[in-house]
């Protein structure tokens, strides 16, 4: 039997689809570990491998983010003309299970781990359901190693992605995390993700986590486990981590250079609004200074279309920004992500503007903002990219390059060039 995985490819011009900000998707290589050695399995990202719908297998399986659905929903249609049976899962499908089945045989909802095993034996009785939901969380002690010889190696410029924790202790309103994984935060034994590393390739490490300190006793235990492995290793985590002085000195003597965080906004009446009252903007500017002295470079992430950000939002971000010396930056519009208190808030007060999934790549407007015009919304999140990437600013910031300066120039120059192609701003 032949199970074809697929990831669809990211929108035209979309900045997520460049080359820079590829990664390989972890749910493809975990279903894959998934399943049963009898499986022939074969893993298509279509963001680097063509899809041959001449090659029929004999179940498709497609991993849907929002801005992915529509042309998810195009190859699941494509298949099931020629009478392969699709199931759809990720976390859109399972924040829009009736919407994915109309494109599908089946729907899987929740964590794989839970269901696909169902789903495969269900198919070899022809007996495949039309929703599966998984009934709990699962427990993350001895997950199957993801397969990783199954990707286009050469495709990537990196492929060492693991995982030690699931969901995050927060509930931003903007935010599924919540949604998809409750308000559990769950860890890996430290055994295991030292174990999965050790069959990784060499070289830096990406640790896929929402927030990797959700747990500061567990990520202690775990960065102490990482310091005789001598890896250089990123990953996300909330701000919190200054508030423990012994966890931020483990994280850098672990060989953490790089975390990415969200701050999302410089009004503390938008972080209130958002749920993240327990973030101080007040304490930015001495929380960054803190990182940034133990040697960990700063990807910070902002959110603009907030109902407090008027069109004074983008220079105050960029002074803030510079003024901080913040290696690198995610710029998002705000975006009312299915399963999101955000998308309620907005389709209650009937300000959503354009239904198109491919739109939902946090780089496009599809809301009617409160203090400004979409347009507005729009051309401002551009022109600070357009300064933001601009070589000014990449000096400025990176200036003296203390931390990691070439592997932070080289992202910048990567950013810089992903921005030019997809929205042709620089
Ligand atoms: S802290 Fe980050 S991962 Fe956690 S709920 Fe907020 S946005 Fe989501």
């Amino acid at each position: 039997m032949r199970l074809l995985l697929i990831a669809p490819k990211w929108p035209e011009g979309s900045l997520w689809g460049q080359i820079y900000f590829r990664f390989p998707y972890l749910a493809l290589t975990t279903l894959a570990a998934l399943t049963s050695d009898d499986w022939d399995i074969s893993i298509i990202d279509e963001n680097v491998d063509s899809l041959d719908f001449s090659d029929l297998p004999d179940l498709a399986a497609i991993s849907i983010m929002t801005p992915l659905a529509k042309r998810g929903y195009e190859i699941a249609d494509a298949y099931r003309e020629k009478g392969v049976p699709v199931v759809l899962g990720g976390i859109h499908p399972t924040m829009m299970k009736d919407e994915s089945k109309t494109h599908a045989d089946a729907v899987a909802m929740g964590e794989a781990e839970e269901v696909w095993p169902q789903v495969l034996s269900d198919f070899r009785r022809s007996d495949l359901k039309s929703f599966y939901k998984a009934p709990d969380f699962c427990r993350l002690e001895q997950l199957p190693m993801p397969k990783r010889d199954l990707l286009n190696r050469h495709a990537y410029f990196f492929v060492n992605t693991i995982q030690t924790t699931r969901g995050c202790p927060f509930d931003c309103e903007f935010c599924s995390v919540t949604s998809l994984y409750g308000r559990t935060y769950r860890v890996r034994p430290v055994e295991d993700v030292i174990n999965e590393m050790g069959q990784m390739e060499r070289g830096s490490v990406f640790f896929v986590d929402d927030n990797i300190v959700g747990k500061p006793s567990y990520a202690k235990e775990l960065f102490r486990a990482l310091i005789p492995l001598n890896v250089k290793w990123f990953s996300q985590a909330s701000l919190s981590i200054v508030k423990d002085r012994e966890l931020l000195d483990l994280a850098q003597r672990s060989g953490c250079r790089g975390l990415f965080i969200g701050f999302e906004s410089l009004s503390q009446e938008s972080l209130n609004a958002m749920g993240k009252s327990l973030t101080r903007v007040d304490d930015y500017k001495e929380a960054i200074k803190m990182i940034h002295d133990y040697g960990i470079g700063i990807q910070g992430s902002f959110i603009f279309g907030t109902d407090q950000d008027d069109q004074s939002i983008f220079p105050d971000v960029l002074r803030f920004i510079e003024k901080t010396h913040l290696e690198a930056v995610l710029f998002s519009v705000l975006t009312p992500f299915p399963g999101t208190r955000t998308r309620e808030a907005l389709l209650r007060e009937n300000r959503i503007i354009d239904t198109d999934w491919e739109k939902y790549d946090m780089n496009h407007v599809v809301f009617r903002p409160k203090k400004m015009t979409p347009r507005q919304l729009q051309d401002g999140f551009n022109w600070a990219y357009k300064r933001l990437y601009g070589y000014r600013s990449i000096v400025k910031r990176l200036f003296p390059f203390r931390r990691s300066g070439l592997f932070y120039s080289i992202q910048n120059y990567g950013f810089r060039q992903a921005w030019k192609k997809t929205l042709g701003i620089l």
